[in-house]
């Protein structure tokens, strides 16, 4: 794997570590900017898992370069993160920063260190390949999620996305399955448990009356009764 990705696909790794299971860590995310209304590309994006909050959104940039990140990058930054509508941002660098990028950054905006010797100590080795035919050099980054209780047995169940295609994956623990899901699609795995997978496109709009749209990971089960799983703003 080209270094830079892993050097991204690490930050994400650590992130999912540091946020409760209400948020979402999504590598490699794409969205449309409130500003520029262009798809812009996050490293890392947080979110709130199961509604729109944009109160909530975190993004991550990681910068693996030889230089210290300078003021210039701490504004493009800045830049990024209004047109996104991001409250924090986290500067994530290799190779460290100049005084002025660091008195720039003020409070909304934390540059943080992360060396390539610490880079060495995690491993990101079980992340699987993306399932879905259509896409080239995915990877999965898994989410345990809480146990689904139906009829007194509690289900666990695994879910995540692919850090190419964003496609949702679903890790079947009852039968150890590990499927990918469309877009728009539903899915019911081949050990025929009571209960179905669904995606959606659903519109978001935030409290502060910005609309945009997200992947909704949807889990419905026999009763009729459905849990958000997941979600990943477009
Ligand atoms: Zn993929
Ligand atoms: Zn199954």
């Amino acid at each position: 794997m080209k270094k830079w990705r892993e050097y991204e696909r690490l930050v994400s790794a650590l992130t999912a570590e540091e946020y409760d299971k209400e948020y979402t860590v999504i590598p490699n995310a794409r969205i449309k900017g409130f500003i520029s209304q262009r798809k812009r590309q996050l490293d890392v994006l947080v979110e709130y898992r199961f509604n729109s909050d944009l109160n909530r959104r975190i993004i991550f940039d990681a910068k693996d370069r030889k230089r210290p990140v300078d003021i210039k990058e701490v504004e493009a930054f800045e830049g990024l993160m209004k047109d996104v509508g991001a409250r924090r941002g986290f500067l994530i660098c290799s190779n460290g920063y100049t005084k002025s990028a660091l008195r720039r950054a003020q409070e909304h905006i934390v540059i943080k260190l992360l060396s390539s010797d610490q880079i060495d100590d995690i491993s990101i080795g079980s992340w699987d390949m993306c399932r879905s035919d259509s896409c080239g050099d995915g990877l999965i980054m898994w989410d345990l999620t809480p146990g689904i209780i139906i009829d007194g047995t509690v289900y666990i169940q695994a879910t995540g996305k692919c850090d190419s295609c964003g496609k949702f994956h679903i890790w079947c623990w009852s039968c150890g399955n590990r499927i990918c899901i469309d877009y728009e699609s539903e899915l019911q795995c081949s050990c025929k448990g009571p209960w179905f997978w669904l995606t959606s496109i659903e519109p978001d709009c935030d409290e502060i009356g910005e609309q945009y749209e997200s992947h909704y990971l949807i889990l419905v089960l026999g009763n009729g009764n459905y849990h958000i799983m997941d979600r990943r703003p477009i």
